[in-house]
């Protein structure tokens, strides 16, 4: 089975494909961890997109392209993935035709006010990519990962002015999307629009 999990940024969809992975015994993939790993490991390919995922702006589509065909070729992705973060632009999806079938889409519909209120308390592990949240769903130990120990740090691009950039680039070029998964029957949407649960 191969599932994309769609939704605005602060929407829950690495907590919802986590969840998910560990129900199915599917990989989940994220491309923003992909974007993030190859920023902390300074590769030549994390320099050149430091300051478009800093700045909340999406990766240019044929590096996002190359680095999710690396990810999916890997041999634990044959029986299916969970795909959180991609396709975010038209060609992203018209590269993942060419790449895999698709089966379902989880779309998750949050309110800005919602998001905007979550992402400005996110935390995430520098480590592993866990997300907390310093208001409700708060490390056992202040600034450090439950799983890992790693350090809990706010990201670049979940700041308050980026935020609204990264909004705004999802209505104009992720949303337009839908259609086209909606002509192929794969769409459920899932609404949530309560502070507490986090992303
Ligand atoms: P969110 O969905 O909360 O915005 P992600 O962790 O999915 O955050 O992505 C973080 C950043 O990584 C994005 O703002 C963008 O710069 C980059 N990124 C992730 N996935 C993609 C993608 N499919 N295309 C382009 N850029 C991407």
């Amino acid at each position: 089975m191969k599932i994309l999990v769609f939704g605005p940024p602060g929407s829950g969809k690495g907590t919802y494909a986590s969840r998910l992975s560990a129900k199915l015994g599917m990989p989940h993939i994220s491309t923003g961890d992909l974007v993030r790993d190859e920023i902390k490991n300074q590769t030549e390919m994390g320099k050149r997109i430091n300051d478009y995922s800093s700045r909340g702006l999406l990766v240019p589509d044929n590096v996002m392209c190359q680095l999710l065909q690396k990810r999916i070729a890997q041999p634990d992705c044959k029986g299916g993935f969970i795909l959180d973060g991609f396709p975010r632009t038209i060609p992203q999806a018209q590269e993942l035709e060419k790449i895999s079938t698709t089966d379902l889409v989880i779309n998750l519909q949050v309110p800005d006010a919602v998001v905007i209120e979550r992402l400005g308390a996110r935390l995430t592990c520098r480590n592993c990519g866990a997300i907390y949240n310093e208001r409700f769903l708060k490390p056992r130990t202040p600034g450090r990962c439950d799983k890992c120990t790693g350090q809990l740090y706010q990201r670049e691009d979940d700041r308050p002015s980026v935020i609204q950039q990264r909004l705004e680039l999802y209505r104009q070029q992720t949303q337009p999307l839908l259609e086209h998964y909606a002509s192929k029957n794969q769409i459920r949407n899932i609404t949530n629009n309560q502070t507490d649960v986090p992303p």
